[in-house]
């Protein structure tokens, strides 16, 4: 496999590749940085959009405009004049925490979930942004909110709340974006490293970002059986989406945050964002987030 970092950018905390097909951009967020970036794969220039708080990730909208999960909540960001408008913090009461992983649903609405900034336990929820701009709550008492996907039927919703070492499903309807029937459908060994960010193939198999793992790896759902991996040459590997022309080439994030000296001077890329060509895999890009009924 030709695995190689993106540019020479590096972020601290890298996370939430978004592949934009119709203007061959990869964009990824570095949370800790607090900025979009967005590298276009013609021209290979790289632009950077700095947000205000962190920002734990974003969409891409129905008018080309982001909507984004900020520290302080749910906000728009104008791709061209950066202005923000906010849509509203559903934890304006809790100050310990920050919004993290997020992505489209297969109906265009935004989910988004938060984390504690400080390592405590269940302060995290998940929540839903609909095309009203209402916000709902859909799963709470969340350590650190992380990878998310729907199945390729719109079925089921896949979810990793990290340090529970699992991936659960729920059953999704996708007319309402209701969820039930939690369970647990994959369990991660310790040594293949915590899960953290996800995305669903072609074929229906859930490729998985492991965090201090130096790996995404390819789990099936139905059996909970990881059948394929691809090492990295960085340990914190955070994220991972489909792109490219053929929808078959890899972008994969990556952190350096809290690594020594020492272990920076043993994953120099570390930070990174990777492209892998050729992968043999396909996936799909998010919906974009549906401003129809605005
Ligand atoms: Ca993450």
């Amino acid at each position: 496999m030709n695995i190689k970092p993106l540019c020479n950018h590096k972020s601290m905390l890298g996370e939430g590749p978004v592949w934009d097909a119709a203007n061959h951009t990869i964009f990824w967020v570095d949370i800790m940085g607090c900025a979009i970036h967005a590298l276009d794969m013609k021209s290979h220039a790289l632009r950077s959009i700095s947000t205000p708080s962190m920002i734990g990730s974003f969409a891409l909208c129905s008018d080309g405009n982001i909507i984004a999960a900020l520290q302080d909540g749910f906000a728009f960001i104008n791709k061209n004049t950066r202005e923000i408008n906010a849509i509203g913090d559903p934890e304006k009461h809790l100050k310990g925490n920050r919004f993290n992983d997020g992505k489209t649903d297969p109906a265009g609405r935004f989910w988004a979930g938060s984390m504690s900034l400080n390592g405590e336990k269940g302060t995290g929820n998940l929540y839903m942004v609909d095309e009203q701009l209402q916000v709902k709550k859909q799963i709470e008492n969340v350590s650190i909110s992380n990878g998310l996907c729907w199945s390729l039927d719109h079925r089921f919703f896949y979810y990793i709340d990290t340090p529970t070492m699992e991936v659960v499903r729920y059953d999704y309807d996708n007319a309402t974006g209701e969820i039930s029937n939690k369970t647990t459908v994959i369990s991660i060994p310790a040594k293949e490293g915590y899960p953290d960010g996800m995305t669903i193939d072609s074929e229906g198999m859930l490729w998985i970002a492991h965090w201090e793992g130096w790996q995404v790896a390819r789990w099936d759902p139905s059996t909970g059986n990881k059948i394929d991996a691809i090492h990295l040459p960085v340990s914190l590997v955070t994220s991972i989406c489909f792109g490219g022309e053929n929808m078959d080439e890899m972008f994969i994030t990556s952190a350096r945050v809290g690594l020594t000296d020492e272990q920076l001077a043993e994953e120099p890329l570390a930070g990174s964002s990777f492209i892998i060509s050729k992968t043999g895999f396909k996936g799909f890009t998010f919906p974009a987030f549906n401003l129809s009924q605005q």
